[in-house]
């Protein structure tokens, strides 16, 4: 059987969407006897004691994982390798564009909004090195797809745009598209499950995975948690994080009776809840915070 995961970015303390996501993509994992691994994903913000936090956080909640925690950091090899394996077949160009090129490019006419209009897809070798000159590379997928379909447990078949995205981008760093898609394949993830604002990227990542001769692991895009405003939760929001909430007086037992009834499961553990587990029954709208601390 294969793996599902939760992959945090170490950027700061995980918030209550982050912890109710984490405990669903644990449910999701041990109730198809796959096992569940937890990765670091921290090419990009990683801040200094952020993973430390998220960890004790998680199995403050009753969550384990199994093997060592992976950090994307020291993974960079195997990133460059398949890089290397795309830039061979002739998948990848070099991109100059600043992100205000494109928002001023005209796009093509049936281009998707938001999509790269292929400024530098078709330079010769003569106009890559001047623009070399002024600003380094970033390296784009050559895709040609326009679109792809992925199938999500909660939102069925999903189409979305597929561009012509960066992999590395132009500080060197892999993208981030890259490097959970070789991330997955190699750790023999096959489940995805995470916030359905990534809904938007699983078509990219997918047919990436296809280009990588990969497996596209089965998807499950779960509603985030949001404000009373209805926007999604941020630092001004008050206590949102377990250190917060403890220092209010809610200790991490209350709040994740309070993300399991959020579920329509029992409040106890998650390994109490996966009999009751369900994805059919699960709810498919956001959870609007309710105000966790005005009982005490
Ligand atoms: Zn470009």
């Amino acid at each position: 059987m294969g793996a599902g995961r939760f992959a945090p970015s170490p950027s700061g303390e995980l918030h209550l969407g982050n912890l109710r996501t984490a405990i669903l993509a644990w449910l999701f994992a041990r109730s198809t006897g796959r096992s569940f691994l937890l990765r670091i994903e921290d090419l990009d913000r990683a801040r200094a004691g952020s993973e430390e936090a998220q960890v004790r956080d998680l199995a403050a909640l009753g969550l384990d994982w199994d093997g060592p925690i992976e950090r994307q950091s020291g993974r960079l090899d195997v990133f460059a390798a398949a890089v290397e394996d795309l830039r061979t077949r002739g998948l990848l160009y070099e991109c100059y564009c600043t992100r205000r090129d494109i928002a001023e490019s005209p796009s093509a006419p049936h281009a998707a909004p938001g999509a790269y209009p292929g400024t530098c897809r078709e330079l010769t070798e003569a106009e890559r090195a001047a623009r070399r000159a002024f600003r380094p590379a970033a390296l784009r997928l050559r895709t040609g797809v326009g679109q792809y379909t992925v199938t999500d447990t909660l939102h069925g078949q999903y189409t979305g745009i597929v561009d012509d995205f960066v992999v590395v981008r132009n500080d060197g760093v892999p993208a981030y598209n890259l490097a959970v898609v070789v991330d997955d394949h190699l750790q023999g993830v096959d489940q995805v499950v995470r916030g359905d604002d990534l809904l938007s990227s699983a078509p990219r990542q997918a047919y990436l995975a296809t280009l990588l001769g990969a497996a596209v692991p089965e998807y499950a895009h779960v509603p985030l948690v949001l404000n009373r405003e209805g926007r999604r939760l941020a630092k001004r929001d008050g206590a949102v994080t377990l250190a917060a909430l403890a220092e209010a007086g809610v200790g991490p037992e209350k709040v994740r009776a309070a993300i399991m009834a959020s579920l329509g499961l029992p409040g106890g553990p998650p390994r109490e809840a996966l009999e009751a587990f369900d994805p059919a029954r699960l709810p498919r709208e956001p959870w609007i915070l309710p105000p966790l601390t005005t009982d005490l």
